[in-house]
């Protein structure tokens, strides 16, 4: 099993052994969200995830 570790409080965020590309994990400590993004090798490395803050224009 992968380990990342949050970019906010560097606590252990649980990636399933299934995680895929786009995923997006939640940290239990601060609540950070984060979308999965695969690289070289079968790891994945962290991206925040963009909360649905549309712009709705006018
Ligand atoms: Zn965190």
């Amino acid at each position: 099993m992968k380990k990342l570790n949050c970019l906010e409080c560097d606590a252990e965020l649980a990636v399933p052994s299934d995680a895929i590309q786009g995923e997006v994990v939640t940290c239990r400590d601060c609540s950070t969200a984060y979308e999965l993004v695969s690289e070289d090798g079968g790891l994945f490395s962290l991206k925040p995830a963009e909360l649905e803050e549309e712009d709705w224009g006018e």
